[in-house]
């Protein structure tokens, strides 16, 4: 039976109800959908920030209970599992095995079904794509009973619809996933600080060849001669000839992180204009050399903002919005430079922004956000319609260079900078399960 339940995103600006359909096991058929919702969605983690994730009015299959491993060969990194696994899960099986994931986003709190259904990236993008690359094959569920096993030479229209497919085409019920070897948990890294834009582009090419993982941290508190600078961040796993070299204290392989809390909602955002201002400064000069080596196990590398659970409610009970664009690689210093110009000069931004060059590997989805070119990824704390005014100034940056945005952190943009954004979208169309829909997608099809 269903049930009625307030369900939210990572960004906590929307709590609608939703009746919750139990997924009784991978091989049953999908629940019948409840009097009075026309429509149902799979529902991940949660790690969505807007409403991608969300079917207000309508219902959600809660992906999570197809939580099972079912086959994992040691031997060549073939991963086989329900849909509902978290990333966490896979890296507490596989790494002490020595294998890793091919791709991961910066949080290891996703499930396989959110990693396929926004087609995830991580800081190997240049490298690797994004995580639908590394997807052997998966079994896509729909509402009329047909099952689908899908891959690049089996029902190839219906995995490229799936992957970045936004969880519309029906519930994948199990996928199956290349891990890439790793000789241990840890990673050689470097932290670089950069003073202008034009060093961060620098940086990304001269590190592209022989880093496997880059990605940087920028301030956007400051415009004038402060504008574009940041810590760039690179590393390697690292090699097997240094695994006894040094183990970090109370990290044992495998075992879980120490982490905290935030345990409360506090009644205003912490983020402000004052605190960012501070902060940044602070971290900008937080390394006292411009160039800093070591060595980290994976999870504060890959997953800094883990260690803190539940970050999202420093923002207070509006929540706040993730911005995160993708610009191509011609138009790419002047549109970055635009858009924090814009920011600082709002003083809404936050400490958390990240600047990333994506590489040439293309994606296998029709709707994945990933491009050749730059992205950029800034929360703000939800400060209503001020906030929506500077980020329809920012919607004329990217669409003006031939840009997008990413659905998965998007809880507001129109349709016409959708359409722009993802040329196939009307293809993607015929794909689209009849009885599944979603917030983000009646808002960018214009649908009442
Ligand atoms: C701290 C943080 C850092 C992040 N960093 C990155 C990053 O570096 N790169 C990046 O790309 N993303 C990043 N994200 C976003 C996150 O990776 C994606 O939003 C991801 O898709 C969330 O997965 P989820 O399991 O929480 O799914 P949800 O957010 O609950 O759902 C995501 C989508 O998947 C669909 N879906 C879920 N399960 C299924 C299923 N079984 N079958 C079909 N569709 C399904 C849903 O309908 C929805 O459309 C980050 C998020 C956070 C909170």
């Amino acid at each position: 039976m269903a049930v009625t339940s307030s369900y939210t995103s990572w960004g906590r600006v929307l709590r609608p109800e939703h009746e919750l359909l139990p997924l009784a096991s991978r091989h049953a058929a999908l629940p019948a959908l409840p009097d009075g919702s026309a429509t149902m969605l799979p529902y991940g983690n949660g790690r969505s920030y807007g409403d991608s994730n969300l079917n207000p009015g309508g219902a959600l299959l809660p992906g999570r209970q197809l939580d099972r491993f079912i086959a994992f060969d040691p031997s060549t990194g073939v991963l086989r599992c329900e849909a509902g696994v978290l990333l966490s899960e896979i890296l507490r099986l596989v790494v002490p095995q020595g294998w890793f994931l091919p791709v991961t986003p910066g949080t290891q709190f996703v499930t396989v079904g959110g990693a396929i259904a926004n087609d995830v990236h991580g800081k190997n993008h240049h490298v690797a794509g994004s995580f639908g690359n590394h997807v052997r094959c998966f079994e896509l569920l729909r509402s009329d009973g047909i099952r689908r096993v899908c891959s690049l030479t089996e029902h190839a229209d219906w995995f490229a619809a799936t992957v970045g497919g936004l969880g519309l085409t029906g519930l994948i019920t199990w996928a199956e996933v290349q891990l890439r070897r790793v000789a241990n948990p840890f990673m050689v890294t470097e932290s670089i600080r950069f003073r202008s834009l034009e060093e961060f582009f620098e940086l990304s090419a001269a590190s592209e060849a022989d880093h496997e993982y880059t990605v940087s941290w920028i301030d956007c508190a400051f415009g004038g001669k402060r504008l574009g600078r940041g810590l760039f961040n690179r590393g390697n796993h690292a090699p097997a000839a240094m695994e006894t070299a040094w183990v970090p204290r109370g990290l044992a392989q495998g075992g879980d992180p120490h982490t905290r809390t935030v345990p409360i909602t506090p009644p205003l955002s912490l983020v402000n204009s004052l605190s960012l201002k501070s902060f940044n400064t602070l971290y900008f000069h937080k390394q006292r050399r411009d160039v800093v080596s070591g060595m980290q196990h994976y999870r504060p590398f890959f997953y800094p903002l883990d260690a803190l659970l539940e970050w999202n409610r420093i923002y207070g009970p509006r929540g706040f919005y993730q911005y995160q664009c993708a610009i191509p690689p011609e138009r790419a210093l002047k549109a970055t430079r635009a858009l924090l110009e814009a920011i600082s000069a709002s003083g809404m931004g936050s400490f958390l922004a990240v600047l990333k060059q994506f590489g040439a590997p293309a994606s296998h989805g029709m709707l994945s956000f990933p491009m050749p070119g730059t992205t950029l990824a800034l929360d703000f704390p939800n400060q209503g319609p001020r906030l929506h005014k500077l980020f329809e100034a920012l919607d004329r940056i990217v669409l003006e260079a031939g840009g997008r945005l990413y659905p998965a952190k998007d809880g507001r943009m129109g349709a016409a900078l959708f359409k722009a954004g993802y040329p196939r979208w009307s293809e993607f169309t015929s794909y689209v399960d009849p009885r599944f829909s979603s917030g983000f997608w009646r808002r960018v099809m214009e649908q009442a």
